[in-house]
Order: C-alpha cells, then structure tokens, then sequence
C-alpha cells in the first residue's frame, strides 16, 4: 500500500574514528548531491567508531541543508530524558534537521560491559514505549508542570520540560519483531528497518503490522513514514536485488514505494561513486517514476497531522481546511510553547498563523473571520493589554513581517513592518544619525505601539510615534488591502493614529523620523520616604524642564526596615555634556540621592536589547490615567496607593512637550494636554481597581496601551466624546462585523440612512 509520503533518500555512513574526516566529507557529499537525509550507525561500545551524537553534531555544523540521524541510537546506553535533551539540542542548533531512530540494543556482551542492564525481547519494547514517552514529554515545553513517569525502566520525578524542538522531531523505530511493530503502530512515527534483514514477504507482513496496530489506537497509519536501508552495486548486468543497472534499481525501489508503502530509501554505503551514481541516475527517475505512477491513480499527499496534534484541537476551528499556502502552529506543534502566551499574559490559542506577507494575512484573516473563535493580531506580542493571545482562538502572527527600509534619505522617510521591535528599528536608523521616538523597551513591537501612541524616551521633544506616521497599508476586515495617510483614506489614517486594532491590520508603516545624535542618560535612586513630596517635587521638575527633557518614575512599596525609594530615569536630547548635566541638575535636588549614574550614549544603546522569550503566565492586571499636573492631592493619593502593596509597579511617564502641540481632534489619541502618563501594575484585579478608583478623579484620561481594565468606561477615558462618536462611525465603515473586536473594543455606531 502507498502512504502517499513524499519520497526521501538519506545515506547512511559507517562512522569510523580511523579517519574521522571521511564520514563528515561523505556526509557533506550527500548534501551536495541532494540526499535529504545523512545517517550513522550508533554503537558506543565500539572503540572504531566516532560517538554518533558527536559526529552527528560535527556534521550539522558543517551542513547547512541536509537531516541528520542516528541509524539507530542505542537506547540502553544512553537515559531517554538526556537523549530528549541532546535531540532538541541539537535541532535547534542545526535549525530543525535532526532526526529521531531509536533502536533497542543488540550486542548485549558489549552493552553490558559498558555498564547497560541486559534486557529480554520483551523487556525492550517495554523500555522503548517508556522511554517514547519521557522523550515526548521532555519535548512538550508548552506544558507548565514538570514531567512524572513512574515506569518500570525509566523515572522521573518532576523533570523539568524543554526546551521546544525546532521541528517536530520524529521518533522512527528500527526493529523487526512483531511486538516492535505493534508499538511502532501504537506510537513511534517511523520503522526503519534493513532490507537485508527482511525475510521475504516480511516487509509487508510488517506494514500490515503496524497499520493494525494504528487504527487500534486511533491514529491513522499515514502518521507513519515507511523507511528502509538498502544497499546495492551498479553493474551492467542484472544481478539480485539492487545488483544491476540504474533502471533495474528504479524499478525495484518503485515497487517498494507503491507495494509495500516505503517512502524513505537510506543508501548504505562509503564509496563515493555509489553515492553520486545513485543520486544522479536513480533519484530523479525514481522521483519521476513515482510522481506519474501516483497520478495515474490518484495518490492523495500523505502527510497528515498526527493524531495525538489532532486530539489537542479546539472545537470551533476547522483545522482541515486551513490554507495548504499558510505556516500554522497548533497545541501540540514543536514551536507551540513559543508562540501560545505573549511577554506578559498567559495563552492558549488553537491556532497560531504565521504571515510572511500582505497576502498570507489576507488569507489568514478570511479563514479567521469563518471560525466562531476568538481572534488576536499579534505583532511584537508585547501588548500589556494581553489581547494579542487568547484561548481557543486564533492568533495572527504579524513578527515576520519585520523589515525596515529607508525609502528616501532627503526626507528621512522609513517603511517598517509591523513585526519589528524598536531595538531593530534604533539600530537600523543609528547610522543615519536619526531616531524614532517609540518607548522605554526596546523588545516590544512596532504594530501594538503605533497603532495607540508610543510615550518614548524622546516624546517630549519628539511627541508620540504616531505623530511620526505619514502613511500605513492596513488589511481591513473585509480582506480589502489599502493605504491610508493624510491623502488617500484620510478619515482611516486618523483612527489608526490611536484605535489601530479597531479598524484594521496594519501590516507597514511609513514613518518620517527625526534627526537624532547622541543623547544624555541619567539613571538616579532617591529616597522617597515623604512620598507625597517626592512625586510633587518630581512633577515640578518635569514640568519647568525645557522639552529636550524625558523622565519616567518608577516606585514600589518599601521593603521592611527601608525608606520607599523612587528610580528615575531621564533622557536629554543632547550629546552636549555642559546641557545634560544643566538639565539634570534641578533633578538631583528634589530630594535625597542614594545612587546615580549618567552618560552620554547613543539612542539605540538604550533601546538595545536580545529577543526574549514569551512565556508569560497568567492575565496582567495594569491601570493606567493620564494627568495634568502632579497636585499635591493626587500625590496623597498616589502615596497611599504605593503603600498599599496593592501594586508592585508604580510609574509615572512625562508626556506633554510636543505631544499638546498636535490637536487633539487630528488623531484619534485624544488626550493631548496630560504632562504625565501614570501606570500602575499588581496581581489582585479587585484590589488594584479598588485602590485606583482612589485615584481615578485626578486623571484626564488613559493611554489604552498601559491599560487591561476592559469595561465599557474605559474606552470614553481613553477616546473622549467626539472622537468616539467618530471612530463609531469609521468602525461601522471599515469593520461593520466587529472583526476586531477582542481588545479594546469600539463598537460600530448603527448606520443611519439619509433621505
Ligand atoms: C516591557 C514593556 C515596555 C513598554 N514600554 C512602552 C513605552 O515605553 N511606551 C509605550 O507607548 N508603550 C509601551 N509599552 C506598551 C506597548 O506600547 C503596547 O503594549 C503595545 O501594544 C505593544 O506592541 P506589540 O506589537 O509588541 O504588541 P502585541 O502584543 O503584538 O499587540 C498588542 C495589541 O495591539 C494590536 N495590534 C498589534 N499589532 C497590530 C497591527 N499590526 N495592526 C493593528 N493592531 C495591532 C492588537 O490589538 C494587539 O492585541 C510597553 C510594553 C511592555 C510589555
């Protein structure tokens, strides 16, 4: 029977130590003639062979294309957890090209002297099945607790999980007895056995095997690739088995791949011109026999999820009919664990998508819409907020999208794609001497900041980031793709400055960015015991600073036996020493100075940093309001809330500066005449919303991208009287479904039809 498996062709290549560099040369030999897979028997008792995981890690770094396997990895000798370890190791360092065959053990005197416990036939499939198990549950970093197995081989007793494969790393078995078969059946993802080995009739007997144990346990036997090591001479006579011409190799190899399902040929053999024969002459007529053969019958491609993927699925999402042109991540998939939560909030999407251009968001965007499951856009996967994850919904994946262009240097204009971070789009500006005024954090995401503001380190002298926009390309609800700016959709253009993820996908943005040299630092740790009189002193600093000045604030409670302590950060938009320390010498007196350091450096450093993981747990709970002054009554408040212990994060951003300059009807981020932008994080939702309706009379408004409080109030603070009514309006235009609706949501106001 033909499993319809794509066909692949491996080598497999006796690892001896005596010149260590003919294996790796044949290894990439097999790359450069087009082998997709290259194989070394594994036996570490045997003082003429190279390790097996060293080499095959030696090869991988010195391959750039081509996976790489044991053939097969000697279980007893090496515990199943480690072994999880080494592969996933491995596979990410070779970016997703190793492969799994394990294999029970044979030469059981050597093994024993090594230190192996000697195992029965039976006792070998037992230890094989737990150790699939441990090594799967390594792999499974998406799961939280650590892994148990209370087996008869293997135990382990709260292992920690990961890390996540690069690929999803199948587990082949090479074996040939028929409890072997049934566990390759029941759930191994592969059997790799030799040709010369096999009794005649056996192979298919075998399959037979396996694919009723398959449908015993619920899998379908396309989960499992048929593989088979051969070896052969060329010669121009027709001989036995692989013993002939080129033609006789093809017809014999066919016949294998459509009678008996094998779908993987692994090639044994050292000498170089077998390898370059075989890929040369057989391989494409192989590849061209099979193709027309499986037309002519009507072969479906055999690769299917496999069912233990299958059974992780979330109803309401109809996984089958996702477009074959999209890249998909679901529970289950290696790279779930990284993709599933966002920087700060816990998630457990069914479906992850991956764009890599304007059309596969187009795509993904209509299978999303005709799925009755939550839906997340999700650029640098930084939002505070936690939209951009869900449960049981799914994600569009934005961070592929990520490049940044210069379109024209003499008006310092830059497209840059909503997937980059703002570390990217610093250190891709540095060399102009210019800068983008984004935030304080350089790893979050440039489609979540610039569809709601951008309070950065510069906004008061450079304003929001959304001041800097000049034009964007948005997918709108419908899969209509468009641009807006001042003038085409001018009306669009001004509700993404600030009600982005209402309307649309942003998936570019077109920024004109300011010249920026060096810049001054100040880093400062103050005691704030009067707590009160600190911030009110700190709000009259900002206040009277002329704008090249940025300073944030950042209070927590005071920890036992010590005063509360204020950090205070300031950026001066000046590489001049004589105006940096002027600017910051008002700072250091408004009260006593534990600590300071200050310097001048470039914008980028600031904002450099590595890509971090997301592995956030749990829903954030952040509040945020917008004010104009810091009075000594809000200051009270602000005092009480911090020594509280309600929040554990208290901070207080200037804004104002060039921020006021724009008018607050020219974008739908309203709330231009705030000087300060307060922020507060804690655990206990009700506790934090109890506390800061303490403080919610002082403010003015709220910065929707400091805020999780997601009741319908929220959104007035955020977007005052008519600038709702208008992006009701717009909303009702561009996304009348309510496509976008899982985040701060606007709803579309009822049409009203003029006579
Ligand atoms: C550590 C940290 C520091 C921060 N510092 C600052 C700061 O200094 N200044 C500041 O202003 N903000 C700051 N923020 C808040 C930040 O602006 C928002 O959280 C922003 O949404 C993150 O953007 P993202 O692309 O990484 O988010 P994501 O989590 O990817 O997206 C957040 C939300 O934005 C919307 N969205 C994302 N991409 C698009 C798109 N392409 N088109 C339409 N809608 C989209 C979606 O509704 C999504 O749920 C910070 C956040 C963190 C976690």
């Amino acid at each position: 029977m033909d499993y319809g498996h794509p066909l692949k062709l491996g080598t497999f290549i006796t690892p001896t130590n005596a010149a260590p560099d003919v294996p790796v040369g044949l290894a990439r030999l097999s790359e450069e003639l087009g082998y997709d897979l290259v194989t070394f028997q594994d036996h570490p008792y045997q003082p003429r062979f190279l390790d097996t995981w060293t080499l095959m890690t030696w090869v991988a770094a010195q391959t750039q294309r081509i996976h790489i396997s044991a053939n097969v990895l000697n279980l007893p000798m090496r515990p199943p957890a480690v072994m999880a370890r080494a592969a996933a190791s491995l596979d990410l360092l070779s970016g997703g090209r190793f492969e799994m065959a394990l294999g029970a053990g044979g030469f059981w005197d050597a093994m024993e002297a090594m230190g192996a416990r000697r195992l029965t036939a039976g006792e070998s499939v037992d230890a094989l099945s737990e150790a699939i198990d441990v090594i799967h549950g390594i792999w499974d970093a998406a799961e939280r607790t650590p892994l148990r197995v209370d087996g008869e081989y293997y135990r382990l007793s709260g292992a920690k999980r990961g890390p996540a494969t690069a690929h999803d790393i199948p587990i082949w078995l090479g074996a040939y007895k028929p409890r072997m078969l049934r566990l390759i059946g029941e759930k191994a993802d592969g059997w790799l056995p030799s040709y010369g080995y096999l009794k005649p009739g056996q192979l298919s007997v075998g399959m037979a095997t396996i694919d009723e144990a398959a449908s015993a346990a619920g899998r379908d036997p396309r989960e499992i690739r048929r593989l088979l090591n051969i070896t052969g001479r060329f010669s121009r006579t027709r001989g036995g088995f692989l013993d002939g011409p080129a033609e006789q190799w093809v017809e014999e190899l066919l016949s294998l791949a459509l009678d008996d399902g094998v779908g993987t040929f692994i090639l044994g053999t050292d000498d170089p011109e077998i390898l370059r024969g075989f890929a040369e002459e057989v391989a494409p007529a192989l590849r061209e026999a099979l193709a027309s053969e499986r037309a002519s019958v009507g072969v479906v491609d055999g690769s299917v999820r496999s069912s233990a993927i299958r059974a992780r699925r979330r109803s309401g999402i109809d996984y089958d009919h996702l477009p074959t042109s999209l890249t998909a991540i679901e529970p289950g998939d290696a790279g779930y664990a990284a993709v599933r939560s966002t920087y700060i909030r816990g998630g457990s999407p069914g479906l992850v998508i991956q764009a890599r251009s304007t059309a596969e968001v187009v795509d993904a965007l209509a299978f999303a819409r005709q799925q009755p499951v939550p839906l997340a856009i999700r650029s640098g996967g930084h939002g505070i907020s936690g939209r951009s994850t869900n449960d049981g919904g799914i994600v569009i994946d934005l961070s592929g999208l990520n490049s940044i262009e210069v379109l024209d240097a003499s008006t310092r204009r830059v497209r840059i794609g909503a997937g980059a971070r703002w570390s990217d789009v610093a250190a891709a500006l540095a060399p102009y001497g210019w800068a983008l005024s984004s935030g304080d954090y350089g790893g979050v995401g440039v489609g979540g900041l610039a569809t709601a503001g951008g309070i950065g380190w510069l906004v008061r002298e450079h304003g929001l980031t959304i001041d800097h926009l000049r034009a964007v390309d948005v997918v709108l609800a419908d899969g209509a793709r468009v641009r807006a700016s001042e003038a085409e959709n001018a009306d669009l253009f001004w509700g993404i400055r600030g009600a982005g993820s209402n309307l649309g996908i942003v998936t570019s943005f077109e920024f004109e960015v300011d010249e920026v040299g060096d810049i001054g630092f100040g880093q400062f740790v103050f005691d704030a015991g009067d707590t009160a009189g600190f911030l009110e002193k700190w709000g009259r600093f900002v206040e009277a600073a002329p704008r090249d000045l940025t300073s944030f604030m950042l209070m927590g409670r005071a920890r036992a036996g010590q005063p509360a302590m204020a950090q205070v950060y300031a950026v001066v938009d000046s590489d001049d020493a004589e105006v940096v320390v002027d600017r910051l010498q008002p700072l250091v007196e408004i009260a006593p100075l534990l600590d300071q350091a200050a310097q001048i450096l470039p914008y980028a450093q600031i904002m450099n940093v590595p890509p971090s993981a997301h592995n956030g747990q749990g829903d954030p709970v952040a509040r945020s309001g917008l004010i104009e002054h810091i009075t000594p009554q809000f200051a009270a408040a602000a005092a009480r809330l911090i020594a509280s212990g309600a929040v554990y994060f208290f901070q207080i951003r200037s804004v104002g500066g060039a921020v006021a300059d724009v008018h607050p009807d020219a974008t739908a981020y309203a709330n231009r005449s705030a000087n300060f932008s307060v922020t507060a994080f804690g655990s206990d939702r009700d506790r934090v919303n109890a506390e800061w309706d303490q403080l919610y009379p002082h403010f003015s408004g709220l910065y929707v991208n400091f805020e999780t409080d997601l009741r319908p109030e929220r959104l007035d603070d955020a977007y005052p009287g008519p600038t709702m009514t208008r992006l009701r309006v717009l909303k009702s235009r561009y996304d009348p479904d309510n496509v976008f609706r899982d985040n701060f949501n606007v709803a579309p106001a009822a049409l009203t039809i003029a006579r």
